[in-house]
């Protein structure tokens, strides 16, 4: 009697076991989002209307700081598991004419200390491979850390802050909203440790509406520099426009989506990858078809999410310019 007992609750164990399974499988199954669900204000477009000729000669580089090997079905639902993806950290270098600065800052100097105050259950899932920071790299190209007037940082998670502290007289700039939720983290001590080392300067982008985005910040009022709010990772994650003389244009998307795929199917990030990492997953979703849009209006538009080493590859690399 007894034996059988245990026979059944065994039997309902497996099962409810196999359910959780299944249902976590479900989870990564290939799926597109419901644009149509998402699109309000996401087709409202008020285009930027800059001539290339007019532009002032601001150039562009990346600096590749190191990278994280993952399986591509992590990365976007649709992603495969017989492929791995590997995750760029750099930092994007822009010398304009009044100012010379970083956006975002790939891992620094101490990214393996850094990396000892995230999350726990990250901290298990993560492996990555260092390269030189961004401020060895500055250095050997001629560029020294003095001459780096601010950072601009798409949010504040460990992976784009790391080498902020490489450059404690420069001011990090960030988004209100972002500079609030930095402060309160409950679950990182990181941005807490880092506050008492280094600068922080709080942005309001309260300038019009700009492409698709309700409002903007057009950094040096000539249009070269354009940021604008992208909600959802973290509440105050913001993106950066980059318009050259030579026509050319960039859109830097921080973490909205880890690679082109997101933006382009658009698909977000599987559930276990959003649980782990997605302030408001219904706001990132809303974002993306945002910036799914914009990619559609504009084809030539080079969107850079911020780990998508595929397409850090299609821009030069310091000490090469883009202008
Ligand atoms: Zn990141």
């Amino acid at each position: 009697m007894r034996r059988k007992g245990w026979r059944r609750s065994l039997l309902w164990l497996a099962a409810l076991l196999l359910a959780g399974l299944l249902l976590l499988a479900y989870t990564f199954v290939p799926r597109r989002i419901d644009v149509a669900a998402y699109q309000a204000g996401a087709t409202d477009f008020h285009p930027a209307s800059v001539n290339p000729a007019s532009l002032p000669d601001v150039q562009l580089s990346i600096i590749k700081c190191g990278k994280m090997i993952s399986r591509q079905s992590f990365v976007y639902r649709g992603g495969s598991w017989n492929q791995t993806y590997e995750s760029g950290m750099a930092a994007a270098l822009i010398r304009h004419p009044r100012a010379t600065f970083l956006f975002d800052t790939g891992f620094g100097t101490n990214v393996d200390e850094d990396f000892q105050h995230i999350p726990f259950l990250m901290r298990k899932l993560t492996v990555y491979d260092k390269e030189q920071p961004a401020i060895a790299q500055l250095a050997a190209g001629g560029v020294g850390a003095e001459q780096i007037n601010m950072i601009l940082l798409s949010h504040s998670h460990w992976d784009h802050v790391s080498g902020w502290e490489d450059f404690p007289a420069t001011e990090g700039w960030m988004m209100r909203e972002e500079a609030d939720y930095s402060r309160a983290l409950p679950d990182s001590e990181l941005m807490k440790r880092m506050l008492d080392r280094v600068h922080l300067r709080e942005l309001d982008l309260n300038g019009p509406a700009y492409e698709n985005f309700d409002r903007s910040l057009d950094l040096f009022g000539d249009g070269s520099i354009v940021l604008v709010p992208l909600p959802g990772h973290t509440p105050g994650s913001m993106g950066m426009f980059v318009s050259l003389r030579s026509g050319k244009r960039f859109f830097f998307i921080g973490d909205l989506t880890w690679c082109r795929e997101g933006v382009d199917l658009p698909a977000e990030r599987p559930w276990l990858s959003r649980r782990l990492v997605d302030k408001d997953p219904e706001q990132v979703r809303r974002s993306i078809v945002r910036v799914h849009e914009l990619a559609k209006r504009y084809p030539d538009l080079v969107i850079v999410p911020a780990h998508d080493r595929r397409v850090h590859e299609q821009i030069a690399a310091f000490p090469q310019v883009e202008r």
